[in-house]
């Protein structure tokens, strides 16, 4: 008897385009055994399977590793960056349903205790396994290059500081984002690398000497690559040229068609070759809302023609042409976060013209490394978690399994039912 869509259940899912981490099965089968995948295969499966497997049947569909999201604010009308626990559920929920079986929360510059009490919160759903822990995305920024950052809650590196946050968090730190050209920022990146958390590069006026110093002390990860950095030149490549010259930097992209030209990020997935590309929402609560005033952190935003643009005063909207916009370190008008949803990213560096096992790497195989559950996530292969997504053959999501279990699909489409033929 086939399982209700959200119960765990065995399944075998047939003539997909299996995307795996050695190139696309086409077609491929995949056959999910409780919450694992247990065994991949091209062409058709051999005959003699368990007759008590549910038969999905997926032609010409796409199959790709359920997404990792490590930069993200929050979604469907609620953030992990203010608010309650429930919210914070909900912005989780919202991405899932997008496609992200796996995310981290984001939080951005706040006062101090502020930072603490969410951090504090969001270990909590760390431990019930919502999401896989938290980035903090401040606060040891540079206030030049804050975006829609509040500069006066920015504070020099401090480990003491880190320390508070890191016990706060209940060991559910995962990436530190921090300007390395700030005083003390070498010291706390040796001292967040040594406590086993990721240290990322971003929101930093930083030139490509001190980025590359700050890599020698143990810095890996870059935080949305040319955004929030200052804009290379060809004798000053900056943060952005540093981060992309060392082949041990992880590189995020904001791959959502506003945050980057589409040949910036050909550019740098070329640059930063395999397993080094980094696809992320950077989403804020306004994902899947509709166009109006939303909050990040203490800055409202005003999403308009579905672009978050910091707005100057409560209320006050951005004009064209006022101030700021890419490539501008700050103020009003600064595009800032997104409305994006991985599953909007991967069509969109798709269409950018990135190969599909490239997406896919960057989309869920690496940032499962930055955070070290490679072996857990991030790909089509036995013995990992069954986290996939369903995708038509334009790269519509169709369908998300979560841990052997569909999820619905998402919001105003129809109510995910497991596609294909009766199951035998
Ligand atoms: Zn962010």
């Amino acid at each position: 008897m086939r399982p209700a869509p959200d119960q765990e259940g065995s399944w075998l899912l047939v003539r997909g385009r299996v995307v795996t981490p050695e190139g696309v099965l086409s077609p491929g089968w995949i056959r999910i055994t409780g919450s694992r995948i247990d065994a991949i295969g091209p062409g058709l499966p051999p005959a003699g399977q368990d007759p008590g497997l549910d038969v999905v049947d997926l032609p010409g569909q796409w199959l790709l590793p359920g997404f990792v999201d490590i930069h993200v604010h929050g979604g469907g009308g609620t953030s992990f960056t203010e608010g309650t626990g429930d919210d914070a559920r909900n912005a989780a929920e919202f991405h899932r349903r997008h496609g992200s079986t796996t995310l981290l929360a984001s939080l951005v510059t706040a006062p101090l205790s502020g930072l603490e009490a969410q951090a504090a919160l969001l270990a909590g759903l760390a431990d019930e396994g919502v999401i896989a822990g938290l980035h903090l995305e401040g606060p040891f920024l540079s206030p030049a290059r804050r975006g829609a950052q509040d500069a006066r809650h920015m504070l020099a590196p401090d480990p003491a500081v880190f320390d508070r946050l890191q016990a706060a968090a209940r060991g559910h730190l995962r990436i530190l984002t921090l300007a390395p050209e700030l005083p003390g920022a070498i010291r706390m990146v040796q001292a967040a690398a040594r406590a086993g958390v990721t240290v990322a590069i971003g929101h930093t006026d930083a030139t490509a000497e001190v980025t590359s110093a700050a890599i020698d002390a143990g810095a890996t990860h870059a935080t949305h690559l040319f955004n929030g950095m200052r804009p290379p030149h060809h004798r000053e490549p900056g943060a952005a040229g540093a981060l992309l010259d060392r082949g041990e930097v992880t590189c995020e992209v904001i791959a959502d068609g506003v945050h980057l030209h589409d040949m910036t990020i050909r550019l740098a997935a070329r640059a930063a070759g395999p397993g080094r590309l980094v696809l992320v929402t950077d989403a804020t609560a306004a994902a899947g809302m509709p166009d109006g005033s939303y909050r990040l952190g203490s800055v409202r935003v005003t999403v308009a023609g579905g672009v978050a643009r910091l707005a100057d005063e409560p209320g006050q909207a951005w004009v064209p042409g006022r101030a700021g916009d890419i490539g501008d370190a700050v103020q009003a008008g600064a595009i800032v976060g997104s409305t994006a949803t991985m599953a909007g990213v991967v069509r969109h560096a798709l269409a950018a013209g990135l190969p599909v096992t490239e997406v896919a790497a960057a989309a869920s195989t690496t940032p499962a490394r930055v955070l070290g559950i490679d072996d857990r996530t991030g790909a089509l292969r036995p013995g990992l978690a069954a986290d996939l997504v369903v995708c038509d053959a334009e790269f519509r999501l169709r369908a998300v399994m979560r841990q052997g279990r569909w999820l619905a699909g998402p919001p105003g489409s129809e109510v995910f039912s497991p596609p294909g033929a009766p199951s035998r």
